[in-house]
């Protein structure tokens, strides 16, 4: 089955992943309502992290790793046209459509200071991008079909970048932004080297590439180099059972249950007994087949 015609209800990114982990009631209004884009709030540090992520893509998509850094401070407003125009395309619910309003003058002077010393902090060193069939796509975006039964599941994103590691191993990497050194500790070094690896890994095997190195890079703090994980890529089918294990567990909830955090806008929502009722009308719970609506292609994230 193509990757293209299973259905959202059994599409998972990293965030929905997340969203099951920390609010099982979160995900299935996110997820299988599809409300995430529609709750989603936006603010001024995540469209930063979002300006810089685009330009360190689009440096090494041209080739501009050797570039002096004047250059490279035009990728992020070229990075800022990109948010705008694919917000104005499609609208709020989709993968940019919060941050327009935070899109403002002071937030890209931020980035391109950002930029700048990360920049100086590496001495204006970059590793060569590994092209990838998917990786030289304009907006690349990876999905890994897991056969089961009665359907295929599937797993999808992006990481930023795959890098060539100074020793020969491909780097997959995602650049965070995090002002706070706390958040830096709490980065799940779990599941995002896992799906990232397992969604890179056919391509780079068909490159002849044996081995993967899962990178965080810190945009605030570029020395950071302990945030890795390295993988074997003849071990995938072991993650692929992994995440079927998992996925299978998801789609087997038979009740929701709520986190009840105050910073939980789903389970503090006006709209929490309508969503109960609509999640309970779909016949998701208890692990019934889903049914496929119409809108759903309209918000894929890229
Ligand atoms: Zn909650």
């Amino acid at each position: 089955m193509a990757w293209d015609s299973i259905p959202r209800t059994h599409s998972f990114s990293l965030g929905d992943l997340h969203d099951f982990g920390r609010c099982v009631f979160k995900f299935f209004v996110n997820h299988h309502l599809q409300k995430k884009y529609e709750l989603a709030e936006g603010n001024a540090n995540q469209t930063i992290g979002s300006l810089l992520d685009l330009a360190i893509k689009k440096l090494h998509q041209n080739n501009m790793q050797n570039l002096p850094v004047e250059e490279l401070l035009k990728l992020i407003e070229a990075a800022r046209i990109d948010i705008k125009n694919e917000a104005e395309k499609r609208g709020k619910n989709s993968f940019f459509g919060a941050l327009p309003p935070f899109l403002t003058d002071e937030v890209v002077i931020t980035a391109k200071e950002v930029f700048k010393d990360y920049h100086q902090a590496v001495g204006g060193k970059y590793k060569p991008m590994v092209p990838t069939y998917i990786m030289r796509k304009l907006k690349p975006f990876w999905a890994y079909v897991i056969q089961t039964t009665p359907q295929p599941v599937q797993i999808w994103g992006a990481p930023d970048v795959i890098e060539l590691g100074e020793d020969g191993v491909p780097e997959i990497v995602d650049y965070k932004y995090r002002e706070n050194p706390a958040d830096q500790a709490k980065m799940d070094m779990d599941l995002m080297p896992k799906v990232y690896t397992l969604l890179c890994a056919r391509e780079l095997k068909e490159m002849g590439y044996s081995k993967a190195r899962f990178k965080v890079k810190f945009w605030l703090s570029p020395k950071e180099e302990s945030f890795y994980e390295e993988f074997d890529l003849a071990n995938m089918p072991n993650l692929e059972a992994f995440f079927k294990d998992k996925i299978d567990r998801i789609l087997r909830t038979s009740e929701l249950s709520f986190c009840e955090k105050d910073f939980c806008k789903v389970c503090k929502s006006s709209q929490r007994n309508q969503w109960i009722a609509q999640i309970q009308v779909a016949g998701w719970l208890g692990g019934s087949t889903p049914v496929k609506t119409a809108e759903e292609k309209s918000d894929l994230p890229f």
